[in-house]
């Protein structure tokens, strides 16, 4: 069901109860009132006749039932009997008599002094009355016609007020929830229209303070991030393969020069040298391409498992120095705590130690000593690691830029590299919940900083 019509049923749902409670007890109040006033109006008939007839010697049973039948208070279908000490009748105001009071009734009254009982519609009064040292029975019974009429009419306006108030409730709320509701279909129409050809467009924010507004402004924020990620994606794309073409191009260059003449030997072999130097330069871009995608790969493939953050670093030390003879990479360890788990870290260990490698690369590449150092360090639940190198530093405006795949700093461009595994590192720190930070100055050197949470479960 939609949220419109769950709303509308809800909310009548919660009138009608409200109503049928309110209807039911205006009704009881007023039936009971109804009755109560009838049978104190019985009362006063009875005790009027039982006065009369045995108080008032003038008055004897034809007088009374002339007065009875000529007063103006008569009651609807009035009858009125009294009964002696014996329950011997002794008068009644009519003789044609509807239904006389039976002996258990009579019996009832002498038991409780006062007792009230209902046939139909017809209600009667019978109370003892004391008089000349004698208990008399007087029961007085009538029909409540008026009263039970306004009650007939009462329940009839609560019927249909009730049903008229429930339609209208039941409108009034689908219209007014449809009011409240709209600023959300139309935010569901104006996301449908954004596809991937527009992804530049946005939803109104109206008045940027109510949930709706809320949700809208979200909602762009995320489509801001897509919008980024596809661009990202786009720069990508276009600059790997301009990276591509540009050695495939030189190396396409050399061979149909080379192939104009006919030359030496020696000429030949210094041409396939610088052949083969440039297909090492493409073979190594392509890997970082594939390293690149094949991060994402691994992080939905691979199991996430526990690994020691130390003596990865002593591993990837390893790699980066057999690779290079020259590269100096120094592993100083501040803190080692005893309990393995403040030294683990959860994650893919081969992505892991390949951004530790990067960073040792890159420490040594771009320093003229060729030298990191590289400072390790747990407070328990994080663990620390610092690269520094005293090399050629990364300016202010590069430092936000060197992490865009391709991009290489002015002052790094006579150093090999294609600008892939800053990227990439970056990306798997953050697969690892980790975060990285970087201060640097030019010719002075470069500090950069990772830290990752401990993980103590392993
Ligand atoms: P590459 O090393 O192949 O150039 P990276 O992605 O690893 O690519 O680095 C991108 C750029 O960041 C480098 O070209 C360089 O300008 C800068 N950079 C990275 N590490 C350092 C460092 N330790 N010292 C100075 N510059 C660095």
């Amino acid at each position: 069901m939609k949220i419109r019509s769950r709303l509308s049923f809800q909310f009548t749902l919660i009138v009608a109860s409200i109503l049928i409670l309110f209807s039911g007890s205006v009704y009881f109040f007023s039936a009971t009132y109804r009755k109560q006033e009838f049978y104190k109006r019985l009362t006063d008939k009875a005790l009027t006749t039982g006065r009369l007839f045995i108080e008032v010697d003038e008055v004897d049973s034809v007088l009374l039932k002339i007065i009875d039948k000529n007063t103006v208070n008569i009651l609807p279908q009035e009858e009125v009997f009294i009964f002696d000490g014996h329950d011997k009748e002794v008068y009644r105001s009519r003789d044609i008599v509807r239904e006389k009071p039976t002996p258990e009734e009579l019996h009832e009254i002498r038991q409780k002094g006062e007792y009230r009982f209902k046939q139909g519609n017809f209600e009667k009064e019978g109370i003892v009355y004391h008089a000349r040292d004698k208990a008399y029975l007087v029961v007085a019974s009538a029909t409540d016609v008026y009263g039970l009429s306004k009650l007939r009419n009462l329940r009839f306006i609560l019927v249909i007020g009730f049903i008229f108030s429930a339609v209208l409730t039941l409108l009034g709320g689908w219209i007014f929830s449809g009011q409240a509701l709209r600023p959300i279909s139309q935010v569901i129409k104006q996301v449908e229209s954004i596809t991937g050809f527009n992804l530049n467009k946005r939803v109104n924010e109206g008045n940027r303070r109510d949930e709706i507004a809320q949700l809208a402004i979200t909602f762009n924020q995320m489509l801001n991030r897509i919008q980024e990620a596809f661009e990202t994606q786009k720069s990508f794309v276009s600059n790997a393969s301009h990276e591509l073409r540009t050695p495939l191009t030189v190396i396409t260059g050399q061979i149909e020069v080379t192939l104009l003449n006919k030359r030496d030997a020696a000429e030949y072999e210094r041409i396939l040298g610088s052949i083969l130097e440039d297909i090492r330069d493409l073979n190594k871009l392509t890997n970082g391409l594939l390293e690149i995608a094949q991060a994402d790969l691994d992080i939905a493939r691979m199991q996430v498992r526990n690994f020691r953050v130390d003596e990865l670093l002593w591993q990837a030390r390893n790699d980066v120095m057999k690779r290079n003879p020259d590269y100096n990479v120094q592993i100083s360890v501040k803190n080692l705590p005893e309990n393995e788990g403040a030294l683990s870290v959860a994650g893919i260990e081969p992505l892991f130690k390949t951004a530790l490698t990067n960073l040792m690369d890159n420490g040594c590449k771009f320093s003229p000593d060729k030298q990191v150092k590289v400072i390790f360090d747990s407070t328990g639940d994080e663990v620390l690691l610092q690269f520094e190198d005293r090399g050629i530093g990364i300016n202010e405006a590069d430092k936000q830029r060197i992490f865009e795949p391709f991009y290489r700093a002015e002052n790094a461009r006579r150093i090999p590299g294609q600008g892939l595994g800053l990227p990439l590192t970056r990306r798997i720190v953050s697969m690892h919940h980790g975060t990285f930070h970087i201060s640097s100055e030019i010719e002075k050197g470069t500090v950069i900083s990772l830290s990752f949470p401990a993980n103590h479960q392993g």
